[in-house]
């Protein structure tokens, strides 16, 4: 999601342009595979602001089960770009003291997969599932226990049990 921005650097505060994504998008964690949504750009007195309504499609792995699967997620772009360049003059441009923003590169790219990224992964769970009853693998036999219900703990016998059974079972003397 890259997008030359060097004409809306030229054009007045308040300028803007709207425009609507659909594009595959690889990202180097391979986190998003395709984004479409809406977004616009605003010309403001120290660079572009950037407001974007998105969905995402976000590739995990199971954190039970390990099996790939992909969920959408809707996301709400909000970020100031500052041009590290003049679109003028091509001289650097310094940002202000307390910048905290998002840079345009001397290029005069916008590129939004990473404030996207960063975007998903705030909203993403640590431990994603790939639905909420996820029974996992077993740690014994290795069954993916979606599939295979295996019967490794059913044998089991709770130890607290098995000593007051042992203690009722003890000959009385
Ligand atoms: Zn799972
Ligand atoms: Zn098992």
């Amino acid at each position: 999601m890259k997008y030359n921005v060097a004409q809306l650097l030229k054009e007045a505060i308040g300028s803007q342009r709207q425009f609507s994504i659909s594009e595959a998008v690889s990202d180097v964690e391979q986190l998003m595979d395709q984004v479409t949504g809406d977004a616009t750009f605003v010309r403001t007195h120290q660079g572009i602001w950037v407001q974007a309504d998105l969905i995402v499609r976000i590739s995990q792995d199971c954190s039970r089960c390990l099996a790939d699967f992909k969920r959408t997620l809707e996301l709400e772009l909000d970020e100031e770009y500052f041009p590290e360049v003049d679109v003028r003059t091509g001289h650097r441009l310094l940002p202000p003291d307390d910048w905290e923003g998002l840079y345009i590169g001397a290029d005069h790219i916008l590129d939004l997969d990473e404030a996207t990224r960063q975007s998903a992964l705030a909203t993403l769970p640590m431990k994603p599932l790939c639905k909420p009853e996820c029974e996992g693998i077993c740690d014994r036999c290795g069954a993916d226990r979606n599939v295979n219900d295996c019967d490794c703990y059913a044998l089991d016998i709770d130890p607290r049990w098995a000593a007051l059974r042992s203690l009722m079972t003890e000959p009385q003397t």
